[in-house]
């Protein structure tokens, strides 16, 4: 779809919301032969190991045409990296008034120690003020790793007589007052995760409860940074729970009419999060409303379509003690999970595939912005259309795609069924898209309602334990209608009963 190539118009109050938190300036010291150094500034910006932030991290930085390498490590903690001093200062005055942390980190780069970076080789004197500097610049952050350099490092190697140094103004770069919603929304992206708080409980019948959480942490950063945050949580009235320090951010959201108002407010201004909390907007929270997870089946469920959405987020956080397995192994008989042995689970799903489910997501028209639209389709070419039933029918003239079938009444009009492979209600969440539908005669509609059909992703082959006619056929598809792998999967794994 050409809409793909379209530019997205970056809001630059969602820019420095965002890289206020996933950007860090990173300073590069090495060691000369002759007791001296170098340092080489670069911008490192971490998607934290979500790839629907790494695509509006990467998008942004296309279009203004920085240089950049994207590093990817064995274990996961990839980022994006920006050495070019032209880049970082285009950066600088992109951000200029609009950020509430970085910009003071970038304006570093070009203040008191811009004609020492890079190539020229400090003494150990001007590396103490720097590492000293720099400290203070972080707010008490610092990387981990043998590869940080503290001030002490130098002062111990070198002998500084620290009392001496004078260590250099730090830039007085102005951050932003307040905040606009944007920023606010950009900060969101960067670091809200989403996930299910569980906790044992005694007045629930199921003996567990379960509690929708956004949840807010990025340490090292100006107080002003903090502040606007929490500033713009007492002016719209939200409730959450605040256990900030002056550097630090840690804000949560909990429970579902909690987490939709600040939704309401930053769901339309969102990208990285879109797809996320679309999913908790259209299908978690209700669910919640619902009570569904009050019995044992809903419960799972309900846990199993969360952790999806929380992938999409940075994960729901692994080695916990509350997984679906767990709760798999309690209830395992009144869960009725057909199979005895291994669990369908999706703590072992690959990024890739999270990403595919959510390409099925339906927006509500309007629901959007042009520019988070325009975003959105690289992970969601769908377009809206209220007749792809009707012509879904027709491209097979109303037969069924399992048996091929054509019911018709007298006077010759076909009848069909259409159905959908993940389902549209809450908590599947699925989308009403020609790729997540199937043609069917209306018997072998209640057979995939009650999964009892299987479809093999790989050749479309079908498994049907007690209709032999179509049992080993495989699944008609034309040309123009491709049913999604991902919906098949999401069929196979969680509406069929076949193991
Ligand atoms: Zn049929």
């Amino acid at each position: 779809m050409s809409a793909e190539e379209a530019p997205i118009d970056f809001d630059p109050s969602y820019v420095a919301g965002l890289f206020d938190t996933v950007g860090r300036v990173r300073f590069d010291i090495s060691e000369t032969p002759q007791d001296g150094y170098t340092v080489r500034p670069m911008l490192r910006l971490s998607p934290h190991q979500t790839q629907l932030r790494a695509a509006v991290i990467g998008e942004f930085l296309e279009e203004r045409g920085y240089r950049y390498d994207f590093i990817e490590r064995e274990y996961g903690d990839e980022f994006f990296r920006l050495q070019r001093r032209t880049d970082l200062e285009d950066l600088q005055s992109f951000l200029d008034g609009r950020s509430a942390h970085l910009i003071r980190e970038l304006a570093f780069v070009d203040g008191v120690f811009a004609d020492q970076f890079d190539f020229d080789i400090l003494d150990p004197v001007d590396v103490y003020r720097f590492t000293v500097a720099r400290d203070e610049l972080r707010h008490g952050w610092r990387p981990k790793g043998r590869y940080h350099v503290s001030p002490d490092d130098i002062s111990d190697r070198h002998d500084v007589e620290t009392d001496d140094v004078e260590t250099p103004a730090l830039p007085h770069t102005e951050l932003r007052t307040g905040y606009t919603v944007e920023w606010i929304a950009g900060v969101y992206d960067g670091v809200c995760r989403y996930r299910a708080s569980i906790a044992e409980a005694s007045d629930y019948e199921i003996g567990y409860a379960m509690y929708p959480i956004a949840r807010l942490h990025r340490s090292g950063v100006c107080p002003t940074f903090v502040n606007a945050f929490r500033q713009f949580c007492e002016d719209y009235d939200l409730t959450y729970g605040d256990s900030s320090g002056k550097n630090d951010l840690q804000i949560t959201f909990t429970g579902a009419s909690n987490v939709r108002r600040i939704l309401d407010v930053l769901y339309p201004r969102l990208l990285v999060l879109a797809e996320a909390s679309e999913g908790l907007v259209e299908g978690i929270l209700p669910a919640f409303d619902e009570n569904v997870h009050r019995d044992k089946r809903g419960f799972y469920d309900l846990l199993r379509e969360f952790d999806r959405v929380a992938e999409l987020s940075g994960g729901p956080f692994r080695h916990r003690e509350y997984d679906p397995e767990y709760f798999a192994d309690l209830w395992r008989d009144e869960l009725d999970l057909v199979d005895r042995g291994t669990v369908p689970s999706h703590s072992g799903t690959r990024p890739e595939d999270e990403l595919d489910q959510f390409d099925e997501v339906t927006v509500p028209p309007g629901a959007f912005g042009t520019t988070p639209r325009r975003f959105r389709t690289l992970v969601d070419r769908v377009e809206r259309d209220p007749d792809r039933v009707a012509r879904l029918k027709s491209l097979y003239d109303d037969r069924c795609q399992l048996c091929g079938t054509r019911l018709a009444s007298s006077d010759g009009t076909g009848y069909s069924e259409v159905h959908h492979l993940r389902p549209l209600e809450a908590p599947h969440g699925g989308s009403d898209v020609t790729e997540n539908m199937l043609v069917l005669c209306p018997n072998h509609h209640v057979d995939f309602d009650n999964g009892v059909v299987r479809v093999h992703v790989d050749d479309l082959s079908v498994d049907h334990p007690y209709d032999s006619a179509v049992d080993g056929d495989e699944l008609f598809v034309t040309a123009e209608h491709e049913p999604a792998e991902s919906a098949l999967r999401y069929h196979n794994r969680t509406i069929c009963r076949l193991r």
